[in-house]
């Protein structure tokens, strides 16, 4: 940090450059770009690989607005599909929803935890489509042994394009404040996601500045503003070197919740993937309303003792805009809809301290009882 300030880079510069070598070589991709959000390496994911008006882009609708909000800024259409019981996208519906427009699935790492890729990237391949993955909350998550963002995830597909997508935004595993980056094999695509990323100027300022660099460019497209500065570079890097600490901690909350409330009826536990390592960005309860207490009262129960929850997700295609734009209605995707009605992420910070998590604890069995009988 102070190594930045001292440089006098603040914007995009040294320390931009050294997160994404690290970055990419701590999840095993050929390439990182360092961006200002995640929402901006999806919006330029789908621009640098060409997806635009008279497009469709499948998006599963238990998500933040934002994966959805991309698609339409790239002027393409979002089709919105239902989840599993994972509340991952249910690839079923994912292959149903494919028709001769459709160019890209966006999956969504639910949570932190891997989607089926395996699935996925079948899907894309037998139909020619793009794979944007939403790794917002899975910075650190592993399928298969493979961390998400890896090149290696698709070994088995050499032709897939593909780009995942990760978010250092305050609340995220790990932070810049506001930033975020993207991954990719594709040398090419890295170079057209940076070009978009900075106006569109065929040389980034640091290129133009350096010994033998030029004054001259050009704009081949009218970029975007969506570069990560040196300072938030600079954060970046220190978090980065922390995360297998910071997960450990995620891990060791969500284990001592699940082990809490294993024997509460009327709530589900997070599902867990036996073949995934979750990152733990949320932990999300299932309390079902008929048994002992709504889930509204439930985060009301909470909030009298003190303690705030939140919900993720309301599901997209509920919201105003995709009901008005897209003709959406309640019913049309009846898992995520259920699903919104009962869950519930408890806090999950790294740095929650023993008796944080107790109070947790204690707070959601006073709500909710193992016999049944709250
Ligand atoms: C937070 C979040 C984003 C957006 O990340 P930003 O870095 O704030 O743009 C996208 N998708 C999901 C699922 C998120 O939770």
């Amino acid at each position: 940090m102070t190594n930045a300030l001292k440089s006098g880079w603040l914007s995009t510069g040294p320390q931009a450059a050294e997160f994404e070598m690290e970055f990419a070589s701590r999840v095993s991709a050929s390439h990182a770009v360092a961006l200002n959000s995640c929402t901006a390496g999806m919006h330029l994911a789908l621009l640098a690989l060409g997806i635009g008006p008279g497009d469709e882009v499948i998006v599963p609708t238990m998500t933040f607005c934002a994966s959805a909000n991309v698609v339409v800024h790239a002027g393409a259409r979002p089709v919105l599909v239902d989840v599993g019981e994972t509340l991952n996208i249910d690839v079923d519906a994912a292959r149903a929803a494919v028709t001769p427009r459709t160019k890209a699935i966006l999956p969504v790492h639910y949570a932190g935890q891997p989607c089926d890729l395996e699935e996925i990237y079948e899907v894309a391949a037998e139909n020619d489509l793009v794979v944007i993955e939403d790794a917002a909350h899975a910075v650190g998550a592993k399928y298969r042994g493979l961390d998400i963002g890896s090149d290696q995830l698709s070994a088995s597909f050499p032709d897939l394009r593909r780009v995942t997508a990760f978010s250092f935004y305050a609340t995220k595993n790990i932070t810049t404040g506001e930033g975020g980056m993207v991954s990719l094999s594709s040398a090419d695509l890295a170079e057209r996601v940076r070009l978009l990323a900075l106006h569109g100027m065929s040389l980034s300022a640091w290129n133009r500045y350096n010994a033998g660099g030029s004054w001259r460019y050009d704009v081949p497209v009218p970029g975007f503003k969506y570069n990560m500065s040196d300072i938030q570079a600079a954060i970046g890097r220190e978090q980065l070197k922390k995360l297998s600490k910071l997960q450990q901690q995620r891990s060791q909350i969500a284990e001592r919740y699940d082990h809490a409330f294993a024997d509460l009826e009327g709530v589900s536990l997070p599902a867990r993937d036996p073949q995934s390592l979750h990152a733990f960005h949320l932990y999300v309860l299932r309390i079902h309303s008929e048994q002992q207490i709504e889930r509204d009262g439930f985060i009301l129960g909470m909030r009298e003792r003190n303690i705030g929850t939140s919900v993720h997700f309301p599901p997209v295609h509920l919201h105003s805009f995709y009901r008005q734009e897209y003709g959406y209605n309640a019913g049309d995707l009846p898992v995520a809809e259920q699903a919104s009605e009962q869950i519930v992420s408890l806090p999950l910070f790294a740095c929650m301290s023993s008796e944080d998590t107790e109070d947790v604890i204690t707070a959601v069995r006073a709500l909710v009882k193992p016999d049944g009988r709250g």
